[in-house]
């Protein structure tokens, strides 16, 4: 998409703090870091989000993310992260082409867990959710 600030990034057309590239993916640091070493990881080629996602390329997608945080625990001493997808508008995606974030932890950091993203405690029972999920369910 030629209005896209990740697909000029993955088409080098703007400069980034590359960490790897694989044939359909590539990872580098987030400009605006919450923590040090905070990345992002992307698709060389387009897609809005997770749920466009191409299925076959899922087990790059997972290496490339996983080969990026080994090299981020080893530079920056740490095996904690918290790992995520802000994955459509009421989540918080600003940038509207798939992007992971690897955010390094570090002891003292003041973050939370990802329970601490939201707090929403559901109306309705457990069971009825699950239900409606389920009528809506493929398999
Ligand atoms: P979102 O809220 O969409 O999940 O996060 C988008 C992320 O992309 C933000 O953390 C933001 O700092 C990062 N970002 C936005 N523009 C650029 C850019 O031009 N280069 C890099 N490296 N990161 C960017
Ligand atoms: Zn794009």
């Amino acid at each position: 998409m030629t209005d896209c600030i990740f697909c000029k990034i993955a088409n080098k057309e703007i400069p980034s703090y590359l960490i790897k590239e694989s044939e359909n993916f590539m990872s580098f640091l987030d400009i605006n870091p919450h923590a040090p070493g905070h990345s992002l990881v992307i698709p060389k080629v387009h897609f809005s989000n997770l749920k466009e996602f191409e299925d076959e390329l899922s087990s790059e997608f997972i290496k490339i993310i996983k080969d990026t945080m080994i090299d981020i625990s080893k530079a920056l001493n740490t095996d904690s992260f918290t790992l995520g997808i802000n994955e459509g508008k009421l989540a918080g995606q600003a940038v509207l082409h798939l992007h992971f974030h690897i955010i390094p932890r570090f002891f003292s950091d003041k973050g939370g867990s990802i329970h601490s993203v939201v707090i929403n405690k559901p109306n309705e029972s457990i069971e009825e959710i699950y239900k409606k999920i389920k009528n809506e369910s493929q398999n």
